[in-house]
């Protein structure tokens, strides 16, 4: 029972100072509770406390073996009843070996959605398990299971859009191979079971497999990778039926360019095919300038332009920056979109449902610029999903008169001036590094280092390296926020166990890493913290009155809402009165849906 990821030393501090071990940790050496031990070897071990001295507890682990080993080195375990719950929030202690044991122990037994919080995890089996098809959607449909599912997701959405006729929005995230696009085609066949009738949903579905053939290609890192990203807008009429639907496709023209070479020295010139008339009609510019654009290189000597012929491999170089970055600008739209859809739904116009297949935040030893898009426009998505949401929850609490110590909000801004501030912000030096004649990586680098040091989120290393502490990266984990309830998007967080993409494999240094860099430990504590849901007095009155077993239809809605709370033994820490409106912690709306199913 050990976990073999590495523990670095700091993790057990700052753990502990995160995650209130530090109140718990009398209780549990007195009451003898199973811990994780931090072994000599830097691996989780599972083990009982026997008898504490001083600074040091003697653990019984699991192979038999007792171990003196100082207290610091320990964090709680879960007392076994709690072994693989379906929602990470159920946790008593919530640290980093426990939810993945959580994870592995689910994952081992084919169950590979577990919610953490608000959030959907989908480890990605890489076989076949039987939890989809027509019996499963009715399951989901009828709420005959409350297990975590994608279904769970989808049928979440379509019925709050339902509700509240407000757009909704499935947010699919993950690294390459993750499981992302299966998992937004589960998505979409639930939707299309719900909505379906007009035929139109097969023709949705078939999409995919056109999309797929012609978009996907094999990587290392997923043998059926989508070289696009994805929005799937599904609309629907006021009946619930699917009435329309509109796909986007995240640039894949300017990989068809190719270049002749024209002299000795290894020059070249475009290539006039399909892939370079294509790729200037959709960058809307006339064919002769890009083909110029792509096989020539500015610079500026004194107050001169001199134009230069590239050579072919800074002009493949070229041609794949530029697809890079046209990849990150679409991100940015992706964004707007996302905006746009959220005004709809104030309107109350909204009636749709898009699914976005994206990346999540990457970091490996060595990142290169597709990491730095990527991450770029994951920070952009995180500052949409702050403003948006986060701050506006805070409002929303201070306004209705809630009592709510508020949880500490990380903002992004700074990270994104980093990149963006003109003329000194990372894009702007690499547009500028990019044109002197005699620039390296080194000069660059250099040049960083030079204007950046000031930054907080920038940290300059030896010779050419630099790094940038992304809002997910190390130490401060995005604080993602308290949307659930009536607000519009869903989130499903799609895991990769092993990079050999294969069944009944769980790498736990490979989980822990996408866990740290989608946040889900402080998703899951904000979470517990707050109260995600919330109706006004009047919406609360309506919906659960017929639920009273006394008349009080003659009453305000408050003192309704008040009756119906304590009928159903809502107990006080679960909710708050606000001026306008009722907050609940996740789960208590819940359990009145389901009385009113069941009246
Ligand atoms: P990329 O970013 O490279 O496009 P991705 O996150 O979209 O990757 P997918 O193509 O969805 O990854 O998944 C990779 C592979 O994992 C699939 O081809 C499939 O074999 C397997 N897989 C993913 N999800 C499931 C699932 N729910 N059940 C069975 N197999 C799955
Ligand atoms: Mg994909």
């Amino acid at each position: 029972d050990s976990l073999d990821f590495a523990a670095p030393s700091p993790v057990a501090t700052s753990l502990e100072e995160k995650f209130g071990w530090g109140d718990t940790i009398d209780c549990v050496l007195k009451k003898k509770m199973r811990v994780w031990c931090c072994l000599p070897d830097t691996k989780w071990g599972l083990g009982k406390i026997q008898s504490v001295s001083g600074g040091d507890a003697n653990v019984l682990l699991s192979d038999g073996k007792v171990l003196t080993i100082s207290v610091e080195n320990l964090l709680p375990a879960n007392p076994d009843i709690l072994d693989g719950v379906d929602d990470l929030i159920q946790l008593s202690y919530l640290n980093e070996p426990s939810v993945l044991q959580n994870l592995q122990y689910r994952y081992s037994r084919d169950l590979v959605y577990t919610k953490a919080g608000p959030v959907l995890l989908a480890v990605n089996p890489f076989k076949k398990v039987s939890l989809y098809g027509n019996d499963f959607v009715s399951a989901y449909r009828q709420k005959l299971t409350d297990s975590p599912h994608v279904y769970a997701i989808a049928d979440s959405a379509y019925s709050e859009m339902m509700r509240d006729g407000v757009n909704q929005s499935i947010i699919i995230s993950g690294e390459s191979g993750a499981g992302k696009t299966e998992t937004a085609k589960i998505a979409m066949q639930y939707l299309a079971a719900l909505g379906g009738g007009s035929g139109i949903e097969y023709e949705i579905l078939q999409t995919n497999t056109i999309l797929e053939s012609f978009g996907n290609a094999k990587t290392s890192r997923n043998n059926n990778s989508s070289r696009f990203g994805k929005l799937i807008e599904i609309h629907f009429s006021s009946a619930g039926k699917i009435c329309g639907a509109k796909i986007q496709t995240s640039v894949l023209w300017l990989g068809n360019i190719d270049f002749s070479v024209i002299d000795n020295e290894n020059h070249v010139e475009v290539v006039l095919s399909e892939g370079v008339v294509n790729a200037a009609n959709l960058l809307g510019c006339k064919v002769p300038d890009l083909m110029l654009a792509l096989s020539t290189h500015k610079i500026q000597a004194g107050n001169d332009n001199i134009v230069q012929k590239l050579t072919l491999s800074q002009a493949t170089d070229t041609r794949d920056a530029l697809a890079k970055s046209i990849y990150a600008s679409l991100f940015d739209w992706l964004v707007e979109q996302i905006n746009k859809s959220l005004q709809m739904g104030k309107c109350r116009t909204g009636r749709s449902i898009s699914i976005l297949d994206i990346y999540g935040f990457e970091s490996f030893h060595k990142n290169s610029f597709e990491q730095f898009c990527i991450n770029y426009a994951n920070e952009r998505l995180q500052q949409h999903f702050n403003r948006h949401l986060f701050k506006i929850e805070q409002e929303e609490y201070t306004e209705d008169g809630i009592d709510w110590t508020n949880v500490q909000f990380v903002d992004n801004t700074d990270c994104l001036n980093l990149f963006e501030k003109k003329p000194l912000g990372l894009l702007s030096l690499l547009d500028e590094e990019s044109t002197f004649p005699k620039a390296t990586d080194l000069t660059f680098a250099n040049k960083l280092k030079q204007h950046l040091s000031g930054s907080l989120c920038f940290k300059g290393g030896s010779g050419g390296a630099f790094r940038i502490c992304h809002y997910a990266g190390e130490g401060q984990l995005f604080k993602l926020m308290q949307w659930l309830g009536n607000t519009t998007p869903h989130f499903i967080r799609c895991i990769k166990p092993n990079s050999k993409q294969l069944p009944g494999i769980y790498q736990h240094d490979l989980v822990l890493e996408q866990l740290r860099c989608c946040g889900v430990l402080e998703v899951v504590r904000i979470s517990r913290s707050g109260y995600p849901t919330r109706m006004t007095h009047q919406q609360f009155a309506e919906r659960y009155s017929f639920l009273l077993l006394e008349n009080l239809a003659s009453q305000d809605p408050l003192s309704v809402s008040v009756a119906v709370l304590q009928q159903f033994n809502v107990p006080p820490e679960m909710y708050q009165v606000g001026y306008t409106k009722l907050f609940f912690r996740t789960g208590q709306v819940a359990a009145l849906e389901d009385a009113r199913n069941h009246t």
